[in-house]
C-alpha cells in the first residue's frame, strides 16, 4: 500500500499582522515551523511493510498527481480551511483521501464532506481495517483507533529536514481527567489518563534530531499523586540517562505554584530548562498575575535554572480593561521578559464553543482565524475590534521596551543556542 501524509499550511501570527513584524523581528516569534506531531505519530502507527511519503505544505507544494493508494491529511483547527481545500482538490484528481487529527474527531460532522472516510482518535490499531477494506474496494466513513498503553513512535524523519524549529514534540500521555472548558483534550484523547512508559519515552528522546524538545502533554505538571509519581520517575530516568536535549513543557499557575523544591531541582538535573506558562485561560488575568506565591515560586524556578515564558491570554470576559499595568508589575517581580499574547478562541470540541455557538457569539467559522491571533467571538464586555486592538497594542507595548540583548540571552539559556536553524 502506498500512503501519502500531508500537513496543511496554517496561518502564523505575523501573517496575519504584518504590522508587528518590527517589533518581534530577531524573537523568532509569530513565523516558525515545527513538525506535527500528531500526523507523525499517525504515520507511525502504520504496520510495516507499506510505503509512505509525506508532504509538509509549510515547506513545499502538494503534489496532487502523486502516486498513492490512499492520501491521509492530518490537522487541527486552524490547519481545517485549508485541509478542506487539499482534499478537494486530491478528490477531484481521483485519490482516495482519509482525514484525521484533532479537528475531524472533535468534529467529524464538519470535516465528512471533504473526505472518502475520518480516522477519529489514535491511529493505533485502525491502519490494518483500513486497508483491509480498501483491498475490498470501499472506505467505511468512519474508523477509529484506541489508544494502547505503548503508542507508536512517531515518524518525523517523513517531514523535510528545512526550515524548521529545532525543537521536536514529545508525548507523555494521552487524554486528561479534568474537564477545562477550553480544552480540546479530553474530547479528542479521551477521559483519564494513558500514560506512556518512561522507557519508549527516553527512547523518543533518544531519537529526536532535535537538540530541544517540548512535552505536549502539561498534565505532566499536576498535582495529584499518580502523576507527581510519574515526573518524578522520568525526570530520573532523564537525568540519569545523561540526556542532554534541552525541554520546555507549558503549565497552568495552579500547578506550577504548587510544585516541590525536589521536583524543581530534578527538573533541572532532566535538563528542562523553560516552563511555558498560560495566564489567563483558567481564571482572569487579573486574578492571576496578583498571586504572590506564583510570583515567588517563578522566582524559585528561575533560581533553579527553569526559565518562564509567560504567555498571556486576552479575551476572557471578566478581562476587559486594559492589562498593561498588571502585566509590567507582573513581568518585573518575577523578572519575566519572555512573552507572548493569545486572543481567547474556542475551539470546535470543548465545553467553550458549545456554549458560544449556543449564545450566537461565534462571529465566525472560518477555521484559519481560529489561530490565536484574530478575534472569532462577540466579548461580552467590549467589542471585538477594540479586543483585537489591545491585543496588538499588548505586542507593541512589550516587546518595545523590553531589552534586546538581555532576552536574546535569556532565549540561549532557556531554549540553548541550537534551536533556530538559520538556512
Ligand atoms: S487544559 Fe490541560 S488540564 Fe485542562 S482539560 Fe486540557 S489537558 Fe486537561
Amino acid at each position: 500500500m502506498k500512503l501519502h501524509f500531508v500537513f496543511p499550511r496554517w496561518t502564523k501570527l505575523l501573517e496575519d499582522h504584518p504590522g508587528l513584524r518590527e517589533v518581534v523581528s530577531g524573537y523568532d516569534i509569530g513565523n516558525f515551523r515545527m513538525v506535527g506531531l500528531g500526523l507523525a505519530a499517525a504515520a507511525g502507527a502504520v504496520p510495516p511493510g507499506h510505503e509512505l511519503s509525506l508532504c509538509d505544505e509549510h515547506v513545499s507544494e502538494p503534489d496532487f498527481g502523486v502516486d498513492a493508494d490512499l492520501v491521509c491529511i492530518g490537522f487541527f483547527t486552524p490547519q481545517a480551511t485549508n485541509a478542506y481545500r487539499l482534499a478537494d482538490r486530491f478528490r477531484q484528481a481521483g485519490k482516495t483521501v482519509i482525514g484525521g487529527g484533532i479537528h475531524p474527531t472533535v468534529f467529524p460532522e464538519d470535516a465528512a464532506p471533504h473526505f472518502d472516510s475520518l480516522l477519529c482518535g489514535p491511529a493505533e490499531g485502525a491502519w490494518e481495517r483500513i486497508f483491509e477494506d480498501l483491498r475490498r474496494g470501499g472506505l467505511k466513513p468512519r474508523y477509529e483507533g484506541k489508544a494502547q498503553s505503548s503508542f507508536a513512535q512517531p515518524r518525523r524523519d517523513l517531514f523535510q529536514n528545512s526550515g524548521y524549529l529545532r525543537a521536536g514534540v514529545v508525548q507523555t500521555a494521552r487524554g486528561c481527567s479534568v474537564d477545562c472548558p477550553f480544552c480540546v483534550v479530553p474530547s479528542n484523547a479521551g477521559r483519564g489518563i494513558v500514560f506512556r512508559p518512561v522507557e519508549e519515552v527516553l527512547e523518543d528522546i533518544a531519537g529526536l534530531a532535535f537538540p530541544c524538545f517540548f512535552f505536549a502533554d502539561e498534565n505532566l505538571l499536576f498535582p495529584d499523586v499518580r502523576n507527581r509519581e510519574y515526573r518524578m520517575r522520568l525526570f530520573s530516568a532523564m537525568s540519569e540517562s545523561g540526556n542532554r536535549k534541552i525541554s520546555f513543557i507549558a503549565g497552568y499557575p495552579q500547578f506550577v505554584r504548587q510544585l516541590k523544591a525536589d521536583e524543581i531541582s530534578l527538573m533541572a538535573r532532566a535538563k528542562m530548562q523553560q516552563i511555558y506558562l498560560v495566564l489567563g485561560l483558567r481564571r482572569p488575568l487579573r486574578e492571576e498575575l496578583a498571586d504572590r506565591v506564583l510570583v515567588e515560586k517563578m522566582k524559585e524556578l528561575r533560581g533553579a535554572g527553569v526559565e518562564v515564558m509567560a504567555s498571556f491570554n486576552l479575551g476572557n470576559d471578566e478581562d476587559c480593561e486594559p492589562v498593561e499595568g498588571v502585566i509590567e508589575r507582573f513581568c518585573g517581580d518575577t523578572g519575566s521578559n519572555l512573552a507572548e499574547f493569545i486572543i481567547h478562541t474556542p475551539f470546535p470540541g470543548t465545553p467553550m464553543f458549545a456554549e458560544m455557538e449556543k449564545e450566537g457569539r461565534l462571529l465566525t467559522k472560518d477555521w484559519s482565524k481560529y489561530n490565536g491571533a484574530n478575534v472569532v467571538f462577540a466579548p461580552k464586555n467590549e467589542s471585538p475590534e477594540a479586543l483585537l486592538e489591545r491585543y496588538l497594542a499588548l505586542w507593541k507595548w512589550f516587546y518595545g521596551h523590553i531589552n534586546q540583548r538581555e532576552v536574546s540571552e535569556r532565549y540561549v539559556r532557556a531554549f540553548g543556542s541550537g534551536i533556530i536553524r538559520r538556512d
